[in-house]
């Protein structure tokens, strides 16, 4: 079996200490494709690369935009022509259905577009200013900040990496990224594109290996300028920990636990579809996933009955042919998930479906979860305040609107939420009260490239996507002029 290798300043290397690691298919334990296991001394190589790109030879930043747009372009279209491939490599890695996969290729080769775009916008301010010291004009520039490190996690492998790669690039950056390491063969193909398009060597370099020694190596390096990274929490916690050392900037997109209020003038059977959307899509593994359903105590029985006949409904099995949930991730999540829901058991929450580990037919050997759903939950529930990132709904009721919200906003992260009502002014009410930086109306999880995504509290800080996912991997210089040369204003009249 070939190894896919680690990209270091415009060069297919192995790790420096040989060392690789086993890819795994979720659906079945079958042993896809073996990688380059970095370590800290392949780190260090890819970002002494990087900044000789960026601040030695510095070819990449100073192309004119119109130079980079068309090789941002290229990749787009580099990524259409092998769309079916990336998608493939997404299921067989991650166990998502196909027709998920398709989806996640599609958002990621628009996401290089939109910011092929962007770039061109003419934007920044111009001033004219009179402080005592003359007339001055002043105007601001947006320049690239330098050396991105950029870690990924393995929900959505390659569309997590071209949110922070696009706009990086974009910008005029260099770029040093650790997909994750359960997941990291997308990131390959898309490193073969990148080093196809005409992207001047060290820009863009891809090491692969652990959190712990690759991940943590880039957030500590005193030669990074920003670090950029999605995953967990805890983990989120460690890397602006870990980048203090030259306090470079840092953006942290984390965990959620999200509230999806139903009130019970809802329209009824949409109100079920998104609920299921919001919870079961892409295995649950979604760190906006609508966790957390809180219904109107009178609708509740009828809603739960409904949901869980949905939930009992659906097919399980091996995402190549999609059917409506893959695997889950890992053998390890697979068992954290399970945890999770033995725990519930436990405490007193009442399993009306799911619940467990599917094995029937061909699941026998892959990490499957039936849908789950936990009603009789309470705020001290383990599964209502931490996230599990699974096929895992709790069910939780209300009397009145305040209690809703308060029951929503009763939680560490503040990643997302979701409203159902056909009462308007009261849709604007809530949403506007839910402390979270993605917030939807009647719908759940609909996501687009023009709008910012980022959480509040511990869900993290900064944004991707939009025009703040630009600016996010951009400084902002200020340039004076003074107008009236020789005249030092009240300087000279001291
Ligand atoms: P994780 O935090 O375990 O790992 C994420 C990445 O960090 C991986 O590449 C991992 O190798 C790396 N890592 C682990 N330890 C590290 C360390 N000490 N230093 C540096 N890097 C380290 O998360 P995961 O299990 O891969 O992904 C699931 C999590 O991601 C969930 O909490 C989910 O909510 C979150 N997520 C958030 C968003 C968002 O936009 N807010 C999107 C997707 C996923």
């Amino acid at each position: 079996m070939d190894i896919k290798l680690n990209y270091i300043n415009g060069e297919w290397v192995p790790a420096i200490s040989g060392k690789t690691r086993d890819i795994i298919n979720p659906a079945n334990e079958e042993v896809i494709a073996k990688t380059a296991e970095g370590g800290t001394d392949d780190v260090s190589l890819a970002i002494a690369a990087a900044k000789e790109a960026f601040y030695g030879k510095g070819e990449w930043r100073r192309k004119n935009v119109q130079e980079r747009s068309d090789i941002i372009l290229k990749i787009a279209d580099a990524m259409e022509a092998r769309r079916e491939e990336l998608a493939i490599t997404d299921t067989l890695d991650n166990g998502k259905p196909l027709r998920e996969a398709y989806g996640d290729i599609d958002d990621a080769i628009h996401c290089f577009r939109y910011y092929a775009g962007m770039i061109k916008a003419p934007y920044g301010g111009a001033y004219d200013v009179n402080d005592g010291f003359g007339q001055m004009h002043s105007y601001t520039v947006h320049e690239p900040v330098g050396v991105c490190g950029m870690i990924t996690p393995w929900n959505y492998p390659l569309l997590m990496a071209v949110w922070k790669i696009a706009p990086a690039l974009s910008a005029g950056n260099s770029i040093v990224f650790k997909p994750s390491s359960t997941t990291p063969l997308s990131a390959v193909i898309l490193f073969e594109i990148l080093d196809q398009v005409g992207i001047p060597k060290g820009t863009v370099n891809l090491v692969m290996g652990s959190g712990g020694t690759v991940g943590q190596e880039i957030a500590e390096s005193m030669d990074v300028d920003m670090v950029t990274f999605t995953g967990s929490t805890e983990v989120g916690q460690e890397i602006a920990r870990a980048a203090v050392g030259n306090l470079k900037k840092v953006g942290l997109e984390l965990g959620g636990k999200s509230p999806n209020i139903i009130f019970a003038d809802a329209d009824f059977e949409g109100a079920v579809e998104w609920a299921m959307i919001g919870i079961f899509f892409n295995q649950g593994e979604v760190c906006s996933a609508g966790s957390r359903i809180i219904i109107e105590e009178s609708l509740k029985d009828k809603f739960v009955a409904r949901l869980a006949e949905r939930a009992n409904a659906m097919t399980l099995g091996n995402g190549m042919f999609d059917p409506d949930m893959g695997p889950l991730v890992s053998k390890d999540h697979m068992e954290k998930v399970l945890n999770y829901i033995e725990t519930a058991k436990a405490e007193g929450a009442h399993c009306v479906c799911g619940g467990y580990r599917y094995t029937e037919g061909d699941c026998a050997k892959g990490y499957f979860v039936r849908p789950t759903i936990f009603d009789n939950c309470t705020q001290d529930t383990t599964i209502v305040k931490e996230e599990v990132f699974g096929p895992v709904v709790t069910i939780q009721t209300f009397k009145t609107e305040e209690e809703a919200i308060t029951l929503a906003n009763d939680t560490i992260y503040g990643l997302a939420g979701a409203v159902f009502t056909t009462d308007g002014a009261r849709a604007l009410r809530v949403v506007k009260e839910i402390r979270a930086g993605i917030t939807w109306i009647n719908c759940y999880n609909p996501t687009f490239n023009e709008a910012p995504w980022g959480g509040y509290k511990m869900s993290g800080y900064g944004r991707e996507l939009g025009i703040h996912g630009l600016e996010e991997y951009q400084e902002i210089k200020q340039i004076n002029i003074n107008l009236t040369p020789g005249k030092l204003g009240w300087y000279e009249e001291r």
